[in-house]
């Protein structure tokens, strides 16, 4: 099965107010740390499903944590990759 979970590191359930019990780690392709992010299953299910929207997706998480699950590069890598100035731009022309 070829989907974007097969990429994910590890997922557990894990009991939060919030509703964001779906712990998602996933590792850096750069520095081979690893980064976690919680997310709503519901929405874990669509990215597994192939919406890569992760803006749309997980509108809550930090655009550092987008990143890593969306293209595997943590905060650090993505910042010495990108020129800071624009945050939320894709930057993918
Ligand atoms: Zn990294």
């Amino acid at each position: 099965m070829t989907n974007p979970a097969g990429y994910l590191l590890f997922t557990e359930e894990v009991p939060r107010t919030d509703g964001r019990t779906c712990k998602v780690t996933r590792r850096c392709r750069l520095c081979g740390n690893d980064g976690s992010a919680y997310v709503r299953f519901v929405d874990f299910e669509k990215f597994v499903a192939g919406d890569n929207y992760v803006q749309n997706l997980f509108p809550y998480l930090s655009a550092d944590e987008r990143e890593l699950l969306a293209h595997g590069f943590c905060g650090a890598c993505f910042d010495a990759s990108c020129p800071p100035d624009d945050d939320e731009a894709e930057g993918e022309s």
